[in-house]
């Protein structure tokens, strides 16, 4: 049965991001909870555009949903023209809500979020789906310590000609150095290559507490992240980390796209492969 938005009652807010608002909401027959994104009254006409480019990416995974790609149920088009965006509810919040209650995540935790995060990247970049905007607030996560991508906003389906995706658009904090310079960084560049580097920030980041190409309370401008991604090393990683959990960032974390593992290569890597509940990645 399909849902419509009047069968919906707010509840609260559960975040804000760029122009919008996700809602947590109750259908009031079944009681069923979910998130809804809508665009505030003052979005800019940019907001729009990536909520239009998100409810596109959400169409193209929702006929054969992945466990680990947040699931979208509707996207309804409201009066003003904009669209909202019906989503399941994950109930414990984003993988950045977790670090900053329960401060930095044991490894074993983090072994589970890689294998997840990668299925789910397996999952889009199958269907030519770069996320290119991973960092723990896109990630969500519910009370079985399951982990979904989620907020395609600055998503991009690849086609067959190269694009360098050097739009700015997103957080640049987490991107990677071949789309601030693609010609240095760029070797076989391909796209796909960009969400790897963004995911071993991530692990890196919930590994030390804070965000590994600034200090602690170091306040992150434009220009300050774009000299740390393309002239600075690759983050270091600390010296407590295990042999397989710095292998396995290391292979992230190569500057030169083609010297990065892919999504399928990480898959078999040690730090990942042969633990957790395989079942639950199926
Ligand atoms: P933006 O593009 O504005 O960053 P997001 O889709 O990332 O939008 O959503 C903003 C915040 O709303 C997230 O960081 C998260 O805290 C919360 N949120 C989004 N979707 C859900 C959901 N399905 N369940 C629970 N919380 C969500
Ligand atoms: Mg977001």
């Amino acid at each position: 049965s399909t849902i419509a938005l009047s069968d919906l009652e707010k509840l609260h807010v559960l975040g804000h991001g760029n122009g919008g608002t996700v809602y947590k909401v109750r259908h009031r027959r079944t009681s069923s909870l979910y998130a809804l994104k809508l665009l505030s009254p003052t979005a800019s006409s940019d907001d729009r555009r990536l909520l239009t480019r998100e409810t596109d990416i959400l169409r193209r995974t929702s006929s054969l949903p992945s466990p680990h790609v947040v699931l979208c149920h509707s996207v309804f088009h409201l009066p003003s023209g904009d669209s909202a965006i019906l989503m399941e509810y994950m109930d414990s919040g984003t993988l950045d809500t977790l670090l900053r209650r329960d401060g930095p995540f044991p490894e074993s935790s983090l072994s589970d979020v890689a294998r997840q995060v990668l299925h789910g990247l397996s999952y889009l970049h199958s269907l030519s789906i770069v996320h290119r905007d991973i960092k723990p607030s896109n990630l969500l996560v519910d009370s079985d310590f399951r982990v979904k991508i989620s907020d395609f906003g600055v998503s991009k389906v690849m086609c067959r000609s190269l694009d360098p995706c050097t739009s700015y658009v997103g957080t640049c904090a987490y991107m990677s150095p071949e789309r601030f310079d693609p010609e240095a960084y760029g070797g076989n560049y391909d796209g796909y290559a960009a969400d790897v580097w963004s995911l071993g920030l991530t692990l890196l980041e919930l590994y030390l507490g804070y965000f590994p190409l600034l200090g602690p309370g170091q306040r992150p401008d434009w220009a300050t992240l774009m000299c740390a991604i393309c002239f600075g090393e690759p983050p270091e990683i600390p010296g407590d980390a295990s042999a397989e959990f710095r292998s396995f960032m290391e292979c992230c974390l190569q500057k030169e796209a083609g010297k990065r593992w892919s999504v399928k290569q990480l898959l078999s890597h040690p730090f990942v492969a042969g633990k957790g509940s395989e079942l639950s990645d199926l």
